[in-house]
Protein backbone atom coordinates (compact mmCIF):
# COMPACT_ATOMS: atom_id res chain seq x y z
CA UNK A 1 0.00 0.00 0.00
CA UNK A 2 2.84 2.72 1.54
CA UNK A 3 4.61 1.76 -1.87
CA UNK A 4 1.71 2.27 -4.34
CA UNK A 5 1.08 5.50 -2.65
CA UNK A 6 4.69 6.84 -2.85
CA UNK A 7 4.65 6.08 -6.38
CA UNK A 8 1.17 7.82 -7.48
CA UNK A 9 2.88 11.10 -5.52
CA UNK A 10 6.14 10.74 -7.46
CA UNK A 11 4.28 9.90 -10.52
CA UNK A 12 2.34 12.65 -9.80
CA UNK A 13 5.01 15.44 -9.18
CA UNK A 14 6.94 14.44 -12.28
CA UNK A 15 3.46 14.64 -14.49
CA UNK A 16 2.80 18.16 -13.08
CA UNK A 17 6.90 19.56 -13.41
CA UNK A 18 6.62 18.43 -17.00
CA UNK A 19 3.42 20.53 -17.78
CA UNK A 20 5.16 22.87 -16.02
CA UNK A 21 2.80 23.32 -13.24
CA UNK A 22 4.53 24.49 -10.02
CA UNK A 23 4.09 22.47 -7.10
CA UNK A 24 2.07 24.59 -4.68
CA UNK A 25 1.06 23.44 -1.41
CA UNK A 26 -2.61 23.08 -1.86
CA UNK A 27 -1.85 20.76 -5.03
CA UNK A 28 0.89 18.93 -2.64
CA UNK A 29 -2.04 18.32 -0.62
CA UNK A 30 -4.52 17.11 -2.50
CA UNK A 31 -2.08 14.62 -3.80
CA UNK A 32 -1.77 13.03 -0.54
CA UNK A 33 -4.84 13.45 -0.01
CA UNK A 34 -6.15 11.31 -3.25
CA UNK A 35 -2.92 9.04 -2.99
CA UNK A 36 -4.85 7.79 0.66
CA UNK A 37 -8.29 7.61 -0.26
CA UNK A 38 -9.82 4.35 -1.24
CA UNK A 39 -12.66 5.42 -2.34
CA UNK A 40 -13.74 8.16 -5.08
CA UNK A 41 -13.88 11.95 -3.17
CA UNK A 42 -15.92 14.97 -3.58
CA UNK A 43 -14.57 17.86 -4.18
CA UNK A 44 -16.23 19.17 -0.80
CA UNK A 45 -14.63 15.92 0.93
CA UNK A 46 -10.85 16.72 -0.52
CA UNK A 47 -11.54 20.44 0.61
CA UNK A 48 -12.41 18.97 4.12
CA UNK A 49 -9.45 16.86 4.41
CA UNK A 50 -6.56 19.13 2.80
CA UNK A 51 -7.85 22.21 4.80
CA UNK A 52 -6.69 20.02 7.80
CA UNK A 53 -3.29 19.84 6.65
CA UNK A 54 -2.71 23.41 5.50
CA UNK A 55 -2.04 25.86 8.60
CA UNK A 56 -3.84 29.21 7.57
CA UNK A 57 -1.36 31.24 5.57
CA UNK A 58 -1.84 28.49 2.71
CA UNK A 59 -6.02 28.27 3.02
CA UNK A 60 -7.27 26.14 0.15
CA UNK A 61 -11.05 27.04 -1.39
CA UNK A 62 -13.23 25.18 -2.75
CA UNK A 63 -12.44 27.32 -6.46
CA UNK A 64 -9.08 26.02 -5.69
CA UNK A 65 -9.60 22.47 -5.23
CA UNK A 66 -12.08 22.42 -8.54
CA UNK A 67 -9.25 24.59 -10.05
CA UNK A 68 -6.97 21.75 -9.01
CA UNK A 69 -8.83 18.69 -10.17
CA UNK A 70 -9.69 19.44 -13.23
CA UNK A 71 -6.05 20.06 -14.26
CA UNK A 72 -5.12 16.73 -12.04
CA UNK A 73 -7.75 15.45 -14.55
CA UNK A 74 -6.56 16.60 -17.80
CA UNK A 75 -3.59 15.19 -17.04
CA UNK A 76 -4.86 11.76 -16.27
CA UNK A 77 -3.47 11.74 -12.73
CA UNK A 78 -7.29 11.55 -10.77
CA UNK A 79 -10.44 9.74 -13.01
CA UNK A 80 -14.36 10.90 -12.21
CA UNK A 81 -16.07 8.00 -10.97
CA UNK A 82 -19.88 8.06 -11.79
CA UNK A 83 -22.95 8.50 -10.63
CA UNK A 84 -21.45 11.28 -8.79
CA UNK A 85 -18.35 12.80 -10.17
CA UNK A 86 -16.61 12.08 -7.30
CA UNK A 87 -12.45 11.87 -7.84
CA UNK A 88 -9.83 8.62 -7.47
CA UNK A 89 -6.38 8.63 -8.17
CA UNK A 90 -5.46 6.82 -11.02
CA UNK A 91 -3.46 3.75 -9.84
CA UNK A 92 -1.47 3.26 -13.40
CA UNK A 93 -0.08 6.05 -14.34
CA UNK A 94 3.22 4.04 -15.01
CA UNK A 95 0.69 2.76 -17.88
CA UNK A 96 -0.09 4.78 -20.89
CA UNK A 97 -1.60 2.75 -24.17
CA UNK A 98 -3.05 -0.35 -22.48
CA UNK A 99 -6.92 0.19 -22.10
CA UNK A 100 -8.28 1.02 -18.50
CA UNK A 101 -11.93 -0.33 -16.62
CA UNK A 102 -12.66 1.30 -13.94
CA UNK A 103 -15.10 -0.60 -11.88
CA UNK A 104 -17.27 0.65 -8.77
CA UNK A 105 -18.95 -1.38 -6.36
CA UNK A 106 -22.07 -0.13 -5.50
CA UNK A 107 -22.55 -1.75 -1.83
CA UNK A 108 -19.24 -0.44 -0.46
CA UNK A 109 -18.28 2.53 -2.75
CA UNK A 110 -14.18 0.97 -3.60
CA UNK A 111 -13.23 2.09 -6.99
CA UNK A 112 -10.13 0.44 -8.63
CA UNK A 113 -8.43 0.48 -11.87
CA UNK A 114 -7.99 -2.72 -13.64
CA UNK A 115 -5.79 -2.87 -16.75
CA UNK A 116 -7.44 -5.07 -19.75
CA UNK A 117 -4.89 -6.32 -22.04
CA UNK A 118 -5.12 -5.09 -25.44
CA UNK A 119 -6.61 -8.51 -26.57
CA UNK A 120 -9.56 -9.14 -24.38
CA UNK A 121 -11.24 -5.56 -25.49
CA UNK A 122 -9.84 -5.52 -29.26
CA UNK A 123 -13.45 -7.89 -29.67
CA UNK A 124 -15.70 -5.08 -28.25
CA UNK A 125 -13.55 -2.02 -29.83
CA UNK A 126 -14.08 -3.62 -33.23
CA UNK A 127 -17.70 -4.39 -32.52
CA UNK A 128 -18.77 -0.76 -31.58
CA UNK A 129 -16.18 0.53 -34.50
CA UNK A 130 -17.56 -1.55 -36.96
CA UNK A 131 -20.97 -2.71 -35.92
CA UNK A 132 -21.98 0.86 -34.57
CA UNK A 133 -20.02 3.46 -35.97
CA UNK A 134 -18.42 4.85 -32.37
CA UNK A 135 -15.02 5.07 -32.07
CA UNK A 136 -13.88 4.76 -28.28
CA UNK A 137 -11.30 7.67 -27.52
CA UNK A 138 -10.99 7.83 -23.96
CA UNK A 139 -8.72 4.61 -22.51
CA UNK A 140 -11.00 4.28 -19.51
CA UNK A 141 -14.49 3.29 -18.81
CA UNK A 142 -16.64 2.11 -16.04
CA UNK A 143 -18.79 -0.83 -14.35
CA UNK A 144 -20.93 -0.76 -11.93
CA UNK A 145 -21.41 -3.80 -9.80
CA UNK A 146 -20.29 -5.55 -6.60
CA UNK A 147 -16.91 -6.60 -5.48
CA UNK A 148 -15.23 -9.71 -4.42
CA UNK A 149 -15.59 -8.43 -0.46
CA UNK A 150 -19.06 -7.26 -0.57
CA UNK A 151 -19.97 -10.64 -2.55
CA UNK A 152 -18.65 -12.84 0.12
CA UNK A 153 -20.06 -11.09 2.94
CA UNK A 154 -23.09 -12.66 4.80
ZN1 LIG B 1 -5.92 5.71 -14.53
ZN1 LIG C 1 -17.80 -3.73 -2.30
ZN1 LIG D 1 -2.43 -0.31 -16.39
Amino acid sequence: MSKSTSSFKDLCLKTLKESGARLTKPRLALIDCLAAARVPLSPKEILQRTELSLDAQESIDTVTVYRILDRFCELGLVHQVAPNGDYIACTHLACSASPHIMTFCTSCQTASEIHVPEAVLAPMLWFLKDKNGFEPKEHLFQLDGTCTRCKEAP
